[in-house]
């Protein structure tokens, strides 16, 4: 099914789709392809399909199945939840932090160029959320908090029960970006005070183009895209059942078995990997997504140690798929209050439950040489 040959650590990206997932998609194209708003019997077997759907994922988050609305990714659905409070209101004041996915950075980018205001709130060396500043920063026409659970290039998960119980206690809507940690950490939306959680499919081994955001029954978001009454008249359009029955179905896969498998692997990975001199892990060592290595070789940068892994066969990543392509240090590693040539030299890896142990091995066997090799040609050293 797929390649053995290729040390896939790239999983922060995207994952392989589960081959019962795929299964799953291919029987909704193909012989169960109604539109769920049909209401004959091809319509209404759609419809249920979606609304099994619905409940499987709202359950995975105790949330009820009418607080899920299907979007087509995490992207959409944190457009949603930020622009989507943002325009119930002419003007306001919106909370993120430093270290959000582009998508809600440039979210608040396009909002603060269309007249609302932002602070940023900054983190401390391991990425952990300033909870004090947050308190400050919270005003009177303060809308929104949006704080991610856990980021997507140095693994950090934050303390988002205490940061939902802030926003509870001075009254702000918080949201929070769980795209990385979904089935990754429990996630329980009363416990953390959520009012808005975005998820979505393909980090968790789910079709790509769909996602969902948790919307709290009672909050009142504007709609980003106009039409049908789709998903409560908040998201027009048919919806796309394949992807939706997939993304269900990788969630009833994932368990907590997979979590202990992926642990134990990156802490064999982080542990032989810090005995490479002058290397160090970018984010905390504790409270750590499962699957999540940052790694960091003084005098090498990270785009050509994964040059020469990609050569051997090994697939990783440098910060995140996202802002790889650009020549910026990674703006998580800068939050960090990492130099620049230090951020430069970061090597993501990032493990799924079907990564090996010989994998790893592998790596283990290959990243010391490559480091080793590039130093001898480095002029800094
Ligand atoms: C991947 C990712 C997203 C974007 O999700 P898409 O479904 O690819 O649009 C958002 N937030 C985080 C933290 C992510 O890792």
């Amino acid at each position: 099914m797929f390649d053995r040959k290729l040390v896939y650590l790239d999983n922060g990206a995207t994952t392989m789709v589960d081959p019962k997932v795929a299964s799953k998609v291919v029987e909704y194209m193909t012989e169960k392809y109604g539109n769920a708003s049909s209401l004959h019997q091809k319509g209404q077997e759609a419809k249920i399909a979606l609304e099994e759907s619905r409940a499987i994922i709202a359950k995975s988050i105790n949330a009820k199945p009418n607080e899920i609305i299907f979007t087509s990714g995490g992207s959409e659905a944190n457009n949603l939840a930020i622009k989507g409070i943002a325009y119930q209101h002419k003007k306001g004041h919106i909370i993120t932090s430093l270290i959000e996915h582009p998508c809600v950075l440039e979210t608040v980018k396009f909002l603060v160029s269309d007249g609302f205001t932002a602070s940023y709130i900054k983190v401390n060396s391991e990425g952990f959320i300033d909870l004090e500043q947050l308190k400050q920063e919270i005003r009177p026409d303060t809308l929104l908090v949006s704080i991610m659970h856990a980021n997507n290039e140095i693994g950090v998960i934050q303390d988002i029960e205490t940061i939902g119980k802030i926003c509870k206690e001075k009254k702000v809507l918080f949201h929070t970006d769980a795209v990385q940690s979904y089935t990754k950490v429990p996630i329980d939306v009363k416990k953390i005070n959520a009012d808005m959680t975005s998820l979505n499919s393909h980090k968790i081994h789910g079709p790509k183009g769909v996602g969902a955001l948790f919307v709290k029954n009672g909050v009142k978001l504007k709609r980003l895209i106009d039409g049908g009454s789709q998903e409560k008249k908040l998201r027009a359009g048919t919806e796309n059942i394949p992807g939706i029955v997939g993304f269900a179905e990788a969630v009833k896969i994932a368990n907590n078995s997979h979590v202990k498998h992926m642990q134990k692997l990156r802490d064999k990975l982080i542990n032989n990997i810090l005995k490479i001199k002058d290397a160090r892990l970018n984010g905390p060592m504790k409270k750590r997504l499962c699957n999540n290595v940052n790694v960091s070789f003084k005098f090498v940068e990270g785009e050509a140690i994964g040059g020469y892994l990609d050569a051997d066969g090994i697939c990783s990543s440098t910060g995140s798929a996202c802002s790889s392509k650009s020549l910026e240090p990674s703006h998580v590693l800068m939050a960090l209050g990492m130099k620049e040539e230090d951020a430069h030299g970061s090597l993501r890896l990032t493990l799924s439950r079907f990564t090996t142990e010989q994998e790893i091995d592998f790596v283990l066997e290959k990243l010391p040489k490559i480091v080793e090799k590039l130093r001898r040609m480095s002029p800094f050293k």
